[in-house]
Parts: C-alpha cells; sequence; structure tokens
C-alpha cells in the first residue's frame, strides 16, 4: 500500500483526463472511494460499469461530502462555473486540483470562485492525453513516466501543494512548477499551435471541392501531421479561447516563418530552403535524443 492515502475522491468530469487520474490511483490501493460527477449521466454509468468511479454522485454538494480530493477534469471554460458550485462545500481539510491545458484562466477564475478557500487550490496541467476523449479511452497508466505541471497561486497552502504532488507521483508521473503565465507561453508554443495548425490544414482541405480525391491519396505524413485533428473540438475550442493572447503570437510567428519559406520558393532560393529544413531537423533531432 502506498505512503499516500484518500478517503474519498470526487472527479468533476469523468473523461480521459479524470477517468485516468482515478483509475491509477485506485490501481495504486491510494484511494478507497472515488466518486464521479458529470454532464452525462450515461458516461458516468460507464464509468461505474468499468469500475473506474465507485459512486456517481447526484449532486454538488453529495459529491463533496467526505472528499479529501477533489479533480477537475472538465473543459476549461467550465472550470469557473464547477469551482462556484464547489466553493460553499468545500471541506476546510480538502484539497481541489485540475487537469485544465491552460492555467491563466484557471487562476483567475479560482480567485474570484473561491475566495477565502483559495489556499486549497492547486492548479496542474498533465503533460499526458490523447485525441481520444471520454472514460472508454482512460487508462490508469496514461500518466506513467510523464510529466505534469503544477502552477500555484501566491495564496496556495504547501501543504496542499504537497498533496496533489503525492497524488501525481502515486500515478507514476514526474512533478515539476511552473508560474501560471510562463506555463501558457510555453504550451501555446508546442501544443496549441500545432493543435490549431492540425485542425485548420484538415479543415482547409475539406472545404475544396477535390477534397475526396486528395483523401484518397493522403499517406502516413499527412496522417502523424493532422493526428492531433482528432481531439475533442469543445476542449480545443476553449484552451484557443483561453490563451488567445499567447496563442495569436505564436500563430503569428508561424505566419512569419510560412512567408519566409513562400518567399524562398517564389525566388528558387534553393539554399535557404535547405538550409531552413536543414535547422529544423537538427532542431527536431536534438529534442527527440535528449527525450532518450
Ligand atoms: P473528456 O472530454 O474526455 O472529458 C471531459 C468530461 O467532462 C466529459 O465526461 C464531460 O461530460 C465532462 N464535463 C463537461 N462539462 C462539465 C461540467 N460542467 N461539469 C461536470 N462535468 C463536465 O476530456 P479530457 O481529455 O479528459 O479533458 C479534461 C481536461 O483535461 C480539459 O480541461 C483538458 O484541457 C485537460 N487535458 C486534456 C488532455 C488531453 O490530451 N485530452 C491532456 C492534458 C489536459
Amino acid at each position: 500500500m502506498p505512503a499516500f492515502q484518500l478517503r474519498k475522491l470526487a472527479v468533476f468530469g469523468v473523461g480521459l483526463i479524470g477517468g485516468s487520474f482515478a483509475s491509477a490511483l485506485k490501481q495504486a490501493g491510494a484511494v478507497q472511494t472515488v466518486c464521479g460527477i458529470g454532464r452525462s449521466r450515461s458516461n458516468l454509468e460507464r464509468a461505474a460499469e468499468l469500475g473506474v468511479i465507485d459512486e456517481i454522485a447526484s449532486d454538488v454538494q453529495s459529491a463533496m461530502t467526505g472528499a479529501d480530493l477533489v479533480l477537475l477534469a472538465v473543459p476549461v471554460a467550465q472550470t469557473d462555473r464547477v469551482l462556484r458550485e464547489i466553493a460553499p462545500h468545500l471541506p476546510p481539510d480538502c484539497v481541489v486540483t485540475d487537469a485544465g491545458s491552460t492555467k491563466q484562466d484557471v487562476a483567475t477564475a479560482a480567485q474570484l470562485a473561491l475566495g477565502a478557500k483559495l489556499p486549497q487550490f492547486v492548479p496542474a496541467h498533465p503533460i499526458a492525453g490523447a485525441e481520444l476523449s471520454g472514460v472508454e479511452a482512460s487508462s490508469p497508466t496514461l500518466f506513467r513516466g510523464k510529466l505534469v505541471v503544477l502552477t500555484p497561486l501566491q495564496g496556495t497552502a504547501p501543504d496542499a501543494c504537497g498533496r496533489v504532488e503525492s497524488a501525481w507521483q502515486t500515478c507514476g508521473a514526474r512533478v515539476m512548477r511552473m508560474t501560471p503565465k510562463r506555463h501558457d507561453e510555453v504550451f501555446a508554443a508546442v501544443s496549441h499551435l500545432p493543435h490549431a495548425l492540425a485542425f485548420a490544414l484538415v479543415e482547409m482541405l475539406a472545404k475544396r471541392p477535390d477534397a475526396q480525391e486528395l483523401f484518397s491519396f493522403a499517406g502516413a505524413g499527412f496522417r502523424d501531421f493532422t493526428r492531433i485533428a482528432g481531439s475533442s473540438p469543445e476542449m480545443w475550442r476553449d484552451i484557443c479561447l483561453a490563451n488567445r493572447e499567447a496563442l495569436l503570437n505564436d500563430l503569428s510567428a508561424y505566419q512569419t516563418a510560412l512567408a519566409t519559406l513562400a518567399e524562398h520558393i517564389r525566388s528558387s532560393d534553393a539554399s535557404g530552403i535547405e538550409a531552413l529544413f536543414r535547422d529544423a531537423r537538427t532542431a527536431r533531432d536534438r529534442w527527440i535524443n535528449g527525450r532518450k
């Protein structure tokens, strides 16, 4: 039995991330009861059938009763609303965390919704996931060896941070800390921009009159580049809007990079094209090798 133990985990949004967190803690023997609450009754019933949760809460108050850890794993635009719902029922010994892919919006929502209970809230983002959604796609091993970024706020209690860190470590993850602002800048570049590009490329081609013919010839390269365009439109809509400023900066830098490449092609600048591609390949190789 791990040293980290929970009496009751309440999961708001038992999808890919919420379901995987619950399953990992259950598999580790670190939680007595997992209670799920969400928008879709059928998804929660499926989660109970799969053994991901033990109970379905009929309302927020019953979900919160006796909970010592609460995970919000809902699309980021729902965080504000859920925090407001739980605030009046939050027991003093209970810690709340989230899994949202953006952090400045979550920090603002928590400050407004939780007031004096803000020290009990620890914002977090697991850098693990998939283009699949829902509890069916969840797995107790999703976070093994993966990174989780905590973005504690000025008022966050150190022992609350410690509890959330231990929970993620029990799921097999490594934990590091960042400010919410830096988090959003970093993930705009390496996550939100590539998702936006993949969606935009597929949608641009799909709108062409010859789309069917084009897709019939698309191979492995197209599949790799566009895999993430299979992700949840609702989740990514919310992420793009929540991290609007950083994402718009990166979209504009990408447009400049594309304009440079287009100019090299227009002027038949073979060495310019090759140098750009070589630099990109070197940077990618360095990144891949650094991960091993
Ligand atoms: P998901 O669609 O698999 O699950 C989300 C669940 O939340 C669904 O079951 C939905 O019914 C429920 N829900 C929606 N609104 C709700 C509300 N108001 N109250 C209660 N439940 C509600 O999505 P997911 O991939 O598990 O993502 C959850 C969160 O994790 C998002 O904030 C996302 O940004 C973040 N995240 C996702 C990934 C990923 O790769 N999918 C990775 C890291 C972080």
